[in-house]
């Protein structure tokens, strides 16, 4: 059907977006197709958008900006979807700027260690893509099967792998950025040490899209580590387990990999698609993983196994072969979703720690449990601190949904308490703006929002997210729980 006769829209607006774009292929109106971008994966809150369009171009994106620009028309970005923070839910009718189908490897120049990619490129995509060279792209969140390296960039993504490697801000080298008014400009150093003027890569990484839409990335790529080994580690009780964490730190070694899983967590893993036997009776497990030359790895693993027996260690084990390491990291990798198995819903929470607080913070959160009557359970990168308490709920249970809420933030205040912060790779989106108050003063957040003023100052891009607005706030958590009673 010719679309000047099936569109009936809202507004003129989506005719007019439907032309920029190149017709109607590349828009989505009708409401039933909205409802699949009302939320992201904090699925808590819902707002349909205006309309879903799909650039090609940086010169698509440039052109739709422009037209939301003079039209004041809110919009915002949106990769695959993955965020947990709620920073792609449209709450203000905006137009969705869907990156999806700008998804191509641009280039690959190993002997700068750098590649060029589309943000819409899946994060496992590029390594998948360079691994039979002998290199891969080291940051892996957890959904890098599916999220894309321009949302990794946007909410400066972590993953198991960070805690030796570092997170996305430590592997962009540059960016092709799209401002609110629709100019282009290109960001960094593309690897070039200490370019002048101000480190706007730095500040547009981790910005959750709301300072610019990123069209373009240039990555820092590493070559394979010439060894790896793995190790699982079975305790009795979660406070050796976090013991253990602290000392492997302290013995000097740096695992490319050390996370954690305690009780519940463990139950959810092993009910769900990846199950690879693990004890249902111990208190809490580490993954831990070295890599690097191989004739320092056997001497690690010996420290680490010293370490765990010291800790009162149930069981230690080191991977076989590589299809046992790959099965305990699926297991690993999938657990936020295994939690499924075991409740209805789950809010993920996104806190930091020093790591010597590990013992003192899990037994406060295992207490908020207690007295709130929701399990929480925990899936965490534990060598860098990076909490991941999984608040279970069953949102038909009237007073749940806000029970959960509370006890997230609650969570993250903990956190914050002893001196760590309240997210670590999540971003804070719509979920935390609120709990920034635990961690900035009114003129610290001051000084972030004056900076978006001038990249954005129109806050028609991305508006209400990543700061506290106080009359808003209040507006959406009666929202929240209106749509949680509904
Ligand atoms: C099962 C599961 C496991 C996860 N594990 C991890 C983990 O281990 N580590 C981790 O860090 N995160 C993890 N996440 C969270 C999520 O995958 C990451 O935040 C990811 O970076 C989001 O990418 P996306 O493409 O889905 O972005 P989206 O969810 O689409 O967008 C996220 C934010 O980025 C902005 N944005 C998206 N694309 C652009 C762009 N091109 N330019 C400007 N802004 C943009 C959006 O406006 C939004 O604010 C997990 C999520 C799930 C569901």
């Amino acid at each position: 059907m010719p679309f000047k006769k099936e569109v009936k829209t809202r507004d003129r607006h989506v005719k007019n977006l439907a032309q920029i774009v190149g017709g109607a292929q590349s828009i989505l109106y009708h409401k039933e197709d909205l409802l699949a971008y009302d939320c992201d994966g904090f699925t808590i809150h819902k707002h349909l958008p205006r309309a879903v369009v799909f650039p090609k171009t940086t010169q698509d994106v440039a052109a739709i900006v422009k037209y939301c620009s003079e039209n004041k028309l809110p919009f915002l970005a949106r990769g695959a979807g993955t965020g947990l923070s709620g920073g792609a839910i449209p709450l203000n009718d905006e137009v969705i700027i869907s990156l999806v189908r700008m998804k191509r490897l641009l280039s690959v120049d190993l002997e700068n260690r750098r590649a060029v990619v589309e943000p819409g490129f899946v994060n496992l995509k590029l390594t998948n893509s360079i691994s039979d060279k002998g290199y891969y792209y080291a940051p892996d969140p957890s959904s890098q099967y599916c999220c894309t390296i321009g949302g990794n960039v946007a909410e400066n993504a972590g993953g198991a792998h960070c805690l030796k490697y570092g997170v996305t801000t430590n592997h962009i080298l540059g960016l092709e950025i799209v401002l609110p008014n629709g100019d282009i400009i290109e960001i960094g150093e593309n690897g070039i040490p200490d370019s002048p003027g101000y480190d706007l890569l730095g500040l547009l990484t981790g910005s959750e899209g709301t300072l610019g839409i990123v069209t373009k990335i240039t990555v820092r790529i590493l070559k394979n580590p010439e060894a790896k080994q793995t190790v699982l580690a079975y305790f009795d009780k979660v406070s050796d387990g976090s013991q253990a964490v602290s000392d492997i730190i302290s013995a000097g070694i740096v695992p490319a990999a050390l996370e954690m899983m305690d009780k519940t967590a463990i139950k959810g893993v092993e009910a769900a698609a990846f199950p690879v036997g693990h004890p249902k009776d111990i208190d809490a497990l580490l993954l831990i993983e070295v890599d690097g030359i191989s004739a320092g790895i056997e001497e690690q693993i010996n420290q680490i196994l010293e370490v765990c027996k010291n800790r009162n260690v149930r069981e230690v084990k080191v991977a076989q072969d590589e299809k046992e390491r790959a099965s305990w990291w699926a297991n690993r990798k999938t657990g936020f979703g295994a939690m499924g198995a075991i409740s209805p819903d789950y809010l993920v929470q996104d806190g930091v720690i020093p790591r010597s607080k590990l013992p003192e913070v899990l037994q406060k959160i295992n207490k908020i449990s207690e007295e709130s009557g929701l399990r929480i359970a925990n899936i965490f990168h534990a060598g860098d601190g990076n909490l991941h308490p999984l608040v279970l709920f069953d949102a038909r249970i009237p007073g749940q949904t806000e029970m959960a809420l509370k006890v997230g933030s609650a969570c993250l205040q903990v956190c914050a308490e002893v001196g760590g912060t309240i997210t670590g790779e999540h971003g804070v989106g719509i979920e935390k703006r609120e709990e920034m108050r635990f961690v900035f003063t009114d003129e610290e957040i001051k000084a972030q929002t004056d900076i978006r003023e001038v990249f954005n100052p129109d806050n028609l891009l991305n508006a209400g997210k990543l700061f506290p607005t106080p009359g808003r706030c209040a507006e959406i958590k009666n929202e929240m729980k209106a749509a949680a009673t509904s």
